[in-house]
């Protein structure tokens, strides 16, 4: 069984440090995915200056002179992977990113050249802000090739384009939904990679504020009895000692299970 963990919205407001204080005892033991914003313009949240919630304006990972190097280095010791996280993670009055932006597949394939470029690493990997797509933002991440980290178990052709592997991973995840007792109104993540034409999906469970060693351990058991995998999905800025406690104390129940086997996101799609 494969374990991975994912952490969002490293970009030009990231301080090595903050990535330094979550995971430095915890990068060792199993990498860390960054799903990496290449052009971050500022929104509300904890870690961005007020001053650039509404400013609109652009910033290149690059002009952090600290990260860039610091983030090499992570990848050089195999610390952490890489993914792309969108282009700006900006939100438009209509959507997020990648329901609303007039471009996406611009952003997809510049931000993934940009990013590779800076960092000098490959990318195989999408996470799309607040986990939202439209129809058109994941033909763009399918188009260019890149797997999708997230949960997108919605069949409806508004959504997405059909191709010939659909039919079969909808009757998969229905199939799934029934033997465990769900509906369709109840949220679950599929354990499974889902593989389309040009790309794969894999879901995660969230650890943000709120969530327990408990709730982690019903979804990694239920996973396991599966026969399937897991993936944890965090952010840095708003892991607090209390979340630090709960993702060190996960880590440490499931390494002592027979067959699981930590290891970078992108080894779930091998
Ligand atoms: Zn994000």
């Amino acid at each position: 069984m494969k374990v991975a963990l994912r952490d969002d919205d490293t970009c030009f407001f990231t301080s090595p440090d903050t990535l330094e204080r979550v995971y430095h005892d915890v990068w060792d033991r199993l990498p860390v995915c960054l799903a990496t914003v290449p052009f971050a313009i500022g929104y509300e949240r904890k870690g961005i200056p007020a001053e650039h919630w509404h400013s609109g304006v652009s910033f290149p990972i690059e002009q952090n002179a600290a990260l860039v190097p610091f983030l090499k280095t992570q990848l050089a010791a195999k610390r952490v992977t890489v993914a792309l996280h969108g282009y700006t993670h900006q939100d438009y009055p209509t959507g997020y990113e990648f329901q609303a932006a007039p471009d996406p597949e611009r952003r997809v394939r510049e931000g993934l050249a940009h990013l590779q470029s800076t960092l000098d690493t490959s990318i195989s990997v999408f996470v799309p802000p607040h986990n939202a797509l439209s129809k058109r933002g994941l033909a763009a991440v399918s188009d260019a090739g890149l797997n999708l980290l997230g949960s997108f178990l919605s069949f409806r052709p508004s959504m997405r384009a059909w191709d010939s592997h659909t039919l079969q991973n909808w009757w998969r995840v229905r199939a799934y939904r029934s033997t465990s007792g769900r509906s369709k109104a109840d949220q679950f993540v599929y354990p499974f990679v889902l593989r389309y034409a040009r790309h794969a999906e894999f879901g995660c469970h969230s650890l943000i504020p709120g969530t327990t060693v408990e709730s982690l351990m019903a979804g990694f058991e239920e996973a396991r009895r599966a026969g399937g995998d897991f993936c944890v999905a965090t952010h840095y800025w708003e892991v607090d000692q209390t979340l630090k406690d709960v993702l060190l104390r996960f880590l440490d129940r499931i390494e002592r299970v027979p067959g699981v086997q930590f290891g970078p996101a992108e080894a779930l799609f091998a």
